[in-house]
């Protein structure tokens, strides 16, 4: 092999804040990693499938909700993760975008805003204890669809 980039990387394992269940859609990737940064999200084991949250709320197929559930599984054991944040976002590919919802963004982020609540109700069936939050991002900004449940802590 021929070295063609030299960077010098942190051995030490860390402890993870937070898994991430986001969309891979690379519009909101800039604003919503400078949120995580604002609420103390330093390292972060993201998990990005299409949809994001929505692979737990209504995945297309039972293998998906299968395979983020195991993503998770992993960050818990390889880094000590005890939170994951659940994020849909508006315009979102995987619901047929806002043109889905007729183009009306309130009816979207209702809508998605349930879905975060069914996301974190089946995450929470799968994983008991673990502490979940979850937001919903559009051009604007993040909001917190609230689903934060008792024993979830202060944040
Ligand atoms: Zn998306």
């Amino acid at each position: 092999m021929r070295k063609v980039f030299h960077f010098d990387s942190p051995r030490e394992k860390y402890h993870c804040d937070a898994a991430i269940v986001w969309c891979f859609d690379n519009r909101f990737e800039l604003g919503f990693r400078k949120f995580l940064k604002r609420i103390g999200v330093v390292n972060c084991d993201p998990i990005k499938v299409a949809g994001g949250a929505k692979c737990l709320a209504s995945p297309e197929r039972e293998t998906e909700r299968e395979f983020v559930l195991e993503q998770i599984r992993k960050s818990m054991r390889l880094h000590g993760t005890n939170r994951v944040i659940l994020m849909l976002h508006t315009d979102c590919g995987a619901y047929g975008g806002l043109a889905a919802f007729g183009g009306d963004p309130r009816a979207e982020a209702e809508q998605l805003v349930r879905e975060i609540a069914l996301a974190a109700a089946t995450l929470r069936t799968a994983i008991p204890g673990i502490r979940v939050e979850g937001y919903f991002v559009d051009f604007e900004g993040v909001w917190d669809a609230e689903v934060d449940g008792p024993g979830d802590g202060a944040a």
